[in-house]
């Protein structure tokens, strides 16, 4: 049986958030980012509450093989394609659409005979020097897969490297002139990702790819989620398992990193680094209990977490439910703390923690 510890996924947020994105991007078609087993929240489940979306976009082979398994039949795109000459026409019978972003995509496509068709959106590296054609090589790359049969090439794409971040707003503006005059014109377009949605609305191309705003989390520093109307999809919770007083100058957990300054009253909750929580958490990162925010106190460990119950108002008792992240506490909030982004918190909860769809 489960520790109690468990993740609450919001159905009706999914949905909601949806419906912020055509609000921010009323103009165009939505692929929904379900890669990463949805940010964390679980592939099927998201697919299924967010079926108004035009089409799911994930990262990898297996991603969409497993969609395709449970009955998803929207079009699927693979943001980088794949990786190995014979998956293509695995692709191709699965009906998918394809990023291709290098030379040697488009040299393993032309050298094959595809035995369905496959939908192929041209990726240009429009500044991010990550992945994608750069813009000269994309005249040759579009004529060569033009007369590949079985191709149809109907997009181009780009990624924004900085869209969240209002002093590169110009470099962002850059990048967007760049892919606008390396696109061949008679192609659909894509560009927005959750940033450039809710930032740069002239930016987005007639497809956009929003990830991380639809799981309620924002990725910006500028303006909190709830500012942009989105509501947190996962609740990360765990119980109280252990309530226990020290006295002043007593330490908690492993390294006795935190002491106590005062006698204190240390809760003890059943999650850790073991089910996601990043074990570099520093003393005062946030939790939520007993209807306030309490400081973590003492290192992290693999099953558990102490936080300093000291100042709440409540008297919190065993099996006292405790919140990581999720409505009453922003997992950006906490990221913050942390030193890193909600989108890595979402995406690393493990897979011990049960989910409960509501
Ligand atoms: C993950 C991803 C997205 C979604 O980004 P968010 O910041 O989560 O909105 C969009 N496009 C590409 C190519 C991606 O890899």
């Amino acid at each position: 049986m489960s520790r109690g510890t468990r993740a609450l996924i919001s159905r009706s947020a999914l949905t909601h958030n949806l419906g912020r994105v055509r609000h921010y991007a009323p103009q165009a078609n939505i692929w929904a980012v379900i890669k990463a087993n949805a940010y964390g929240h679980g592939a099927d489940v998201a697919a299924e509450a967010l079926s108004a979306a035009d089409g799911f976009a994930v990262s990898s082979l297996d991603e969409a093989i497993a969609l395709r398994d449970s009955g998803v039949s929207h079009p699927i795109l693979l943001l980088s394609g794949v990786t190995q000459a014979d998956h293509w026409a695995e692709a191709a019978a699965l009906g998918l659409h394809c990023v291709v972003h290098s030379r040697t995509q488009v040299e393993q496509i032309r050298t094959q005979t595809l035995p369905s068709p496959l939908s192929v959106w041209l990726k240009i590296d429009s500044g991010m020097h990550r992945l994608g054609l750069t813009p000269e090589n994309v005249p040759a790359a579009f004529s060569a897969l033009s007369q590949v049969s079985n191709v149809s090439v109907i997009g181009a794409l780009t990624h924004m490297a900085s869209a969240d971040v209002p002093e590169r707003d110009n470099a962002t503006r850059q990048q967007f002139e760049v892919f606008q005059a390396a696109s061949p014109a008679t192609l659909q377009t894509s560009v927005g990702n959750s940033a450039t949605i809710l930032r740069h609305a002239d930016c987005v191309g007639d497809w956009v790819r929003p990830g991380i705003m639809l799981y309620g989390a924002t990725p910006t520093t500028e303006a909190s989620a709830a500012d942009y109307g989105l509501q947190p999809v996962m609740a990360f919770e765990a119980p109280v398992i252990a309530v226990r007083d020290i006295a002043a100058g007593e330490s908690v957990g492993y390294g006795h990193r935190w002491q106590a300054s005062r006698p204190a009253r240390i809760a003890t909750l059943a999650a850790g680094y073991g089910d996601g929580y990043p074990r570099h958490a520093p003393d005062g990162t946030p939790v939520w209990l007993g209807g306030q925010r309490v400081p973590i106190a003492g290192r992290v460990s693999m099953d558990l977490i102490t936080v300093d119950v000291s100042l709440l108002s409540e008297e919190v008792k065993v099996g006292d439910m405790a919140q990581l992240w999720g409505p009453e506490l922003p997992v950006d909030d906490v990221a913050e703390h942390i030193g890193t982004i909600g989108y890595e918190l979402l995406t690393r909860l493990s897979l011990r923690v049960p989910k409960v769809f509501v």
